[in-house]
């Protein structure tokens, strides 16, 4: 990555927390087709649509609906019942998929208890459906909470119907990954996607890969069902060259990669016999997602410009 690479990251990282500057690019049409790339839709029914048209390529998904923006408790409340009406959706649909949620999405940023109770009644219904939902992990601010609420609904509903993300952008991860692992919570292991300062976070791609693959030995020496996310070549050799190394079969693990990024790799191993996963991100809260996602690739800010430009 150049210099110039990390400095738009970062602005777009930035940006991606200015509501006011939401308002205006979510109107822009050059904007809102590229995020049309990543995001499925506004509806539950467009994500529906989605879901549907990668179950009919041997991919299985995650649906999650963002909303990062939600500020008071009835607004929370709406996010519980939207997803129960999901899992409900699901269940009708027969598609093979689990739900993904952020706890800032029950709460968490104002009222602690009311995000653990809001999250409990989220995983209440998904166990009594025998679905799972995974806890997206947020900013370093709440990642020790976070993980203490995975802990909680664990206990009380058990392996197979919640699970925990850690990013291996943070030092703290390998310990984490070490301590999850033994208490048997299914892990999502991705390489982290909020902008991080260097006390916490691994200031170097290469330590972030690194860090990766160590805690992806982790995961895959656990005997636990775990999720490895990533659409990086190289984490996805490593990972299936250990896993043939240590001769686990073929569905120990799944692969997880994001909707509309790198559909080749997901349809490819898909095929080689690997349970893959996409998550499908759906609403009309799509802004600091798609943001951090242009942060990934500046590059694809061209395709915005670009289009601006023709007017
Ligand atoms: P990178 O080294 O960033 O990318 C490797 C290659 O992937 C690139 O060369 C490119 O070909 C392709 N690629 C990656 N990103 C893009 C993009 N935006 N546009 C086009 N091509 C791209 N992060 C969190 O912090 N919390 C979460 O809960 C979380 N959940 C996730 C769930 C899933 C299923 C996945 C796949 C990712 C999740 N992430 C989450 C995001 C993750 O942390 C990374 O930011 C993201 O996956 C990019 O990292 P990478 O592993 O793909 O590797």
């Amino acid at each position: 990555t150049t210099a110039a690479d990390q400095l738009s990251r970062s602005a777009l990282l930035f940006l991606s927390r200015q509501s006011n500057l939401k308002d205006v690019a979510t109107r822009l049409k050059p904007f809102r087709q590229l995020a049309s790339r990543f995001i499925a839709g506004e509806t539950l029914e467009e994500a529906v649509d989605a879901v549907r048209a990668l179950t009919a390529k041997g991919l299985m998904a995650s649906f999650d609906h963002l909303n990062e923006a939600v500020r008071s408790p009835q607004e929370t409340r709406d996010e519980v019942r939207h997803y129960q009406r999901l899992l409900a959706r699901i269940d009708q649909v027969g598609v093979k998929a689990n739900v993904s949620m952020k706890l800032t999405q029950c709460g968490l940023l104002f009222d602690r208890n009311l995000a653990l109770q809001n999250a409990r009644a989220v995983v209440a219904d998904a166990a009594a459906r025998d679905s799972f939902v995974r806890v997206d992990m947020e900013e370093s601010a709440v990642t020790q909470v976070t993980l203490d609420i995975v802990r909680d609904l664990h206990s009380e509903f058990g392996e197979p119907h919640v699970g925990a993300v850690l990013q291996s952008y943070l030092r703290r991860t390998e310990e984490d990954a070490k301590a999850l692992c033994a208490e048997r919570i299914r892990i999502r292991l991705c390489k982290g996607a909020y902008l991080e300062g260097p006390d916490v976070a691994f200031p170097d791609k290469k330590d972030v890969d690194a860090n990766f693959v160590r805690c992806m030995r982790i995961l895959l020496d656990s005997g636990v069902y775990h999720g490895i996310a990533t659409h990086d070549e190289r984490m996805i050799d490593a990972t299936l060259e250990y896993a043939a190394r240590q001769h686990l079969p073929k569905g120990a693990f799944e692969f997880q990669m994001l909707y509309g990024i790198r559909r080749d790799l997901q349809e490819r191993l898909a095929k080689e016999g690997h349970p893959v996963r996409v998550y499908v991100p759906y609403g009309k809260h799509w802004y600091p997602y798609f943001m951090r996602r242009l942060a990934e690739r500046p590059a694809n800010l061209w395709f915005v410009m670009r289009n601006l430009m023709k007017g």
